[in-house]
């Protein structure tokens, strides 16, 4: 079995929420934004579901190019003081979730640095979710951060757990994997050659066992003696 030298770890629900108690963090609902832009809360949220992976991987340059890309679809005029403010919201709602950080997932990446391991971030998101993250507490913990919208590459595609390991200097099974599972990014680092721990901490009742076949961390630090035993 080869010793773990590195982590990586996915972000939204593994090192930070959106939700605390069960309820969002961000105030403001974003319901009503079809409307604002003029379309049918059907027709964006399908739109915007379809430009998902572009958006992820990096193919639009910005939001904004995502809003002309899906109203132009629409034959619906862009309004650029609209999507401005609904750029500008979205950089807040998503700043909430680095608010409020469990401790012992502080904690954990203090004693993973302390141990020699090296970190590595594996984010699929776009560049307006990511504002809180170079100020936030987690950051100096971590020796490479890959956002799947500079990388070009999205979990669960191997190509990016690849890059993560050739930026840290280390082989896939010398590396563990840590997520709340979501895009598939448990079998996409197991397939990769990695060990893929199941976060839960973060996760409601309902939704923890919809992901089976990895071992799951009830708590941050339940990691230390998982990564130690390997
Ligand atoms: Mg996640």
């Amino acid at each position: 079995m080869p010793v773990t030298k590195a982590v990586l770890f996915d972000l939204f629900e593994t090192l930070i929420s959106e939700y605390a108690g069960g309820v969002r963090k961000a105030s403001r609902s974003n319901k009503g934004n079809a409307e604002r832009l003029g379309l049918s809360h059907d027709v964006y949220r399908r739109e915007w579901g379809a430009a998902h992976e572009k958006r992820m991987t990096g193919q639009f340059a910005d939001y904004f190019a995502v809003m002309r890309h899906l109203l132009k679809g629409q034959q619906v005029k862009v309004d650029d003081r609209v999507v401005k403010e609904l750029y500008e919201e979205r950089v807040l709602e998503k700043k909430a979730a680095f608010q409020g950080i469990d401790p012992e997932v502080i904690e954990l990446l203090r004693r993973l640095k302390q141990e020699g391991v090296k970190l590595g971030l594996v984010s699929n998101c776009t560049e307006e979710e990511v504002h809180a993250w170079p100020d936030c507490g987690l950051a100096p913990y971590f020796d490479e951060v890959l956002f799947s919208y500079q990388a070009g590459f999205a979990k669960p595609d191997r190509s990016i757990y690849n890059l993560a390991c050739d930026r840290l200097g280390v082989k896939a099974e010398e590396c563990v994997f840590i997520g709340d599972g979501g895009s598939d990014e448990l079998n996409g680092a197991t397939r990769a050659g990695m060990k893929a721990y199941h976060a839960v901490w973060y996760l409601p009742l309902e939704m923890r066992d919809k992901i089976t076949g990895h071992p799951k961390l009830e708590r941050p630090l339940q990691a230390m003696e998982e990564i130690r035993r390997s």
